[in-house]
């Protein structure tokens, strides 16, 4: 395979923003390999995309799952050799109505795995295939509720995790640089989503531009720094 045909990886890709960004990504000259954890539901979201003739695949991967990334990891490999780009996006949101005063440890620990961990792990995972190749962007898909600069009450595992995700793109991006990875984190703004509600004033397809403007980044490129609106904007 051409190495300007790029191998694009999305975690959470059957709906919402992961769906989305897929689609966006899934121009000629690339191949996105959607996973998820829900295969039959995942499986129908890639079929919608392969019958409008775009090039995509489904993988199973559970982000908390270690030995699911490892799967998704070495199936990568064997069939691709590389990869280019990972979006990690999955995400939960089990806190909306609660507040920092009364979250329990469950809600704080599960949120904080599958919204941070799982992207540290998933990283780690591919990273060594990005640096093999001397090329990787991975975008971490943060949130204006974990900007530091905005923080409030409210919806304390979902900011945390995510602020946390913010620290996860500093070091990783610190220990990549110079290697031809460029890693970042930004906000979608709220979007209509099963996560975001209808009430969201942005529409899945304007949330996603910021990440395929990341993913598509030149090498010569921002890494470590985190955006909305394709602009740069405060931690
Ligand atoms: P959705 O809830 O619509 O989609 C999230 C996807 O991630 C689902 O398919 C979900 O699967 C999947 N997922 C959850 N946990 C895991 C896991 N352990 N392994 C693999 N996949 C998993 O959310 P959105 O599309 O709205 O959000 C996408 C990302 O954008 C999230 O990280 C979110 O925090 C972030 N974001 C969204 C905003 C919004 O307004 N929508 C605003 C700011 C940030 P399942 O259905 O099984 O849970």
């Amino acid at each position: 395979m051409e190495k300007s045909h790029k191998i694009v990886l999305v975690s959470g890709a059957k709906k919402g923003l992961g769906f989305e960004i897929s689609k966006q990504l899934a121009r000629p000259g690339a191949t996105v390999i959607m996973t998820d954890r829900d295969e039959p539901n995942s499986k129908k979201a890639v079929e919608t995309l392969k019958n409008k003739g775009l090039d995509v695949v489904f993988f199973p991967m559970d982000i908390t799952d270690l030995g699911s990334i490892r799967r998704a990891r070495e199936f990568v490999e064997k069939e691709f050799g590389r990869l280019d780009v990972l979006i990690n996006n999955a995400g939960i949101f089990i806190d909306d109505k609660i507040s920092g005063l009364e979250v329990d440890a469950e809600t704080v620990l599960k949120t904080f795995k599958t919204n941070t961990l799982g992207h540290l792990l998933v990283s780690q995972s591919f990273i060594p295939l990005m640096k093999k190749n001397r090329y990787g962007r991975i975008v971490n898909m943060s949130s204006g509720l974990g900007t530091l600069d905005e923080m409030g009450g409210g919806y304390p595992s979902y900011r945390i995790s995510k602020t946390a995700l913010n620290a996860v793109t500093r070091i990783l991006a610190a220990e990549t640089k110079g290697t031809g990875i460029l890693i970042n984190s930004m906000c979608p703004g709220w979007c209509r989503t099963d996560m975001g509600g209808l009430l969201a004033d942005r529409s899945p397809e304007k949330g996603a531009e910021t990440a395929v403007y990341l993913a598509t980044l030149p090498d010569n490129g921002p890494t470590g720094s985190y955006f909305r609106d394709k602009k740069q904007i405060r931690w």
